[in-house]
């Protein structure tokens, strides 16, 4: 059974990339809860952070490293943004294909609901 972000990458649902490279691609969230919200996802599924492994570290750091890109071409750098990664139930996870949220553009409220 394929992801919904397996889906998506191998093009079954439409959805506009707002990046892409040969390890992830990006693409803006459907239920945006900033200005800026977009959604950072591996090609090759690592469910959650809670069964991430050393050999997902390289994967895990790249998408850290396009999130922070992403923000800069969004322009959101300076102002500030955050990364989130909901792992598991009580976090909030949805969709059981990790994935980073960017979110910025407004003032994020600290602690987290
Ligand atoms: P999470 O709750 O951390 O697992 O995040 C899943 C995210 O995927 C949520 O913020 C949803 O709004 C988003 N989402 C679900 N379906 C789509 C879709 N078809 N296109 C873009 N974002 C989606």
């Amino acid at each position: 059974m394929k992801t919904l972000f397996q889906k998506i990458a191998d093009r079954e649902i439409p959805v506009k990339f707002v990046f892409e490279d040969e390890l992830c691609f990006a693409i803006e969230d459907i239920n945006p809860q900033a200005p800026v919200h977009v959604l950072v996802i591996p090609k090759r599924v690592v469910a959650r952070l809670g069964v991430a492994e050393e050999s997902d570290a390289a994967l895990l750091g790249h998408l850290l490293v396009v999130a922070g890109k992403i923000a800069r071409e969004r322009g959101i750098d300076a102002t500030g943004f955050r990364t989130v990664v909901n792992s598991g139930r009580d976090a909030g996870e949805t969709v059981p294909h990790l994935h980073v949220h960017l979110l910025g553009g407004r003032a994020l409220g600290w602690p987290p609901g």
